[in-house]
């Protein structure tokens, strides 16, 4: 049976650090700030922008959020963000996606100061991931790699496979992978035998979207499983993208859903908020 990577417990323990580290920062006449900005009403962005705000005022971080109505213009949120850029007590500044369809969610984002990029998803932080310069790591993926770090799991030299190509997981996950001597495969919707290429993995991380896709004829003995996936079933239930009961019993470790990855993804945006308002002191 595998060993749990116990998300709830590693983001409360990074987020304890981070409480520290502000403490620290304040001490020396910076209190950390971070601007999140919501635009229209979707219900659940609502719930994620409420748990960021709560995350900071816990940890001390100054947050202030933005709620702009779903009419609001492209021209408008872009002058927002200019004044943020600008703003000295801002260190972070997170645009909540998905952004109402007038908007151009790619303009949008590439308008963010690259040093207050705390969700890292701009063109210029991703691409100073690829090459391996500094640069902010996105929340998610960054998140499984503590959570890997505090099982003392090195990927140098391990095969990993990453399901999903995203910008925001899959993409920087397997870069991350990489940047730790891994030898990674990126799967997705067209890879043709996806059981085969699972099976080769020491490091399984699945980012897909699809229930319980991953059973456990498709993970060798002994390998690392971490389930970014969040679905809600119709009865209600919520299941990552790995069937767990199947799974657990051949992985050395695994993820649960919920209490997985998904406590760790704030904690990182926590972390990179106060990251960049140490590099602006
Ligand atoms: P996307 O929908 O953007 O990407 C899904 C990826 O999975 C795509 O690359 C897609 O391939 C691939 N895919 C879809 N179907 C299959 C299949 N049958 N076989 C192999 N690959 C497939 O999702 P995200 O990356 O944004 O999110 C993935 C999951 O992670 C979701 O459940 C989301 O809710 C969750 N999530 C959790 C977070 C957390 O904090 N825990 C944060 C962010 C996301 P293709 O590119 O070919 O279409």
């Amino acid at each position: 049976m595998a060993n749990i990577l116990d998300g709830k417990k590693i983001a409360a323990e990074v987020r304890e650090e981070v409480k520290r580290e502000v403490q620290e920062l304040k001490e020396r006449g910076v209190t950390p700030g971070l601007a999140v900005i919501l635009v229209g009403d979707d219900p659940a962005s609502q719930v994620y922008v409420r748990n960021k705000h709560r995350a900071c005022e816990e940890v001390g971080i100054y947050s202030e959020v933005h709620r702009l109505a779903a009419s609001t213009t492209q021209e408008e949120l872009l002058k927002l963000i200019d004044q943020l850029n600008r703003d000295p007590r801002i260190h972070g500044i997170l645009v909540q996606l998905p952004l109402p369809d007038h908007i151009d969610e790619k303009k949008v984002i590439d308008s963010i100061a690259l040093d207050k990029d705390v969700d890292g998803f701009s063109p210029s932080n991703v691409g100073n991931l690829v090459i391996g310069d500094k640069c902010f790591y996105p929340c998610t993926p960054h998140g499984c790699m503590v959570l890997l770090d505090r099982a003392g799991i090195d990927p140098k030299g391990k095969k990993a496979v990453v399901v999903g190509r995203s910008n925001i997981v899959g993409k920087p996950m397997a870069m991350m992978l990489l940047a730790r001597h891994a030898t990674v495969t990126i799967c997705h919707s067209r890879t043709s035998d996806l059981a085969a290429e699972c099976r080769q993995a020491d490091i399984l991380v699945a980012a897909v979207g699809k229930p319980e896709l991953i059973t456990g004829d498709m993970v060798k003995e002994g390998a690392v499983v971490i389930d970014v996936g969040i679905n809600r079933l119709p009865d209600g239930r919520l299941v990552g993208d790995v069937h767990f009961e199947s799974v657990s019993k051949k992985a050395s470790w695994i993820t649960p859903v919920p209490g997985g990855v998904g406590p760790m993804t704030i904690a990182m945006l926590l972390k990179n908020t106060v990251e960049a308002a140490r590099r602006a002191c």
